[in-house]
């Protein structure tokens, strides 16, 4: 799994209490792809959080189950929901 420490979104920007990023394109789950891609890539999810892991707190984009199992929360310094802009 990447390290992910700051980084850029893409088309994106922080909006309301800032536990919401919009972005034009959901990512893949770090924590599926780290895990799945090679003997299931079609059980990789996309993202829907971006937040601090349970993993010894490193960031990962994670779908819903993943987040559900690994993140901490959400807000400032912990995590954020991902928002499809269109
Ligand atoms: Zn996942």
């Amino acid at each position: 799994m990447m390290h992910h420490g700051l980084r850029w979104h893409g088309n994106c920007y922080i909006i309301g209490m800032a536990h919401t990023v919009l972005v034009a394109h959901l990512p893949d789950c770090d924590i599926c792809k780290h895990l799945k891609s090679r003997m299931h890539p079609e059980q990789v999810m996309k993202a829907k959080y971006d937040g601090k892991t349970k993993l010894r707190g490193i960031w990962a984009y994670m779908c819903q189950a993943c987040f559900d199992e690994l993140g901490i929360g959400l807000g400032v310094g912990k995590g954020q929901e991902l928002v499809l802009s269109e």
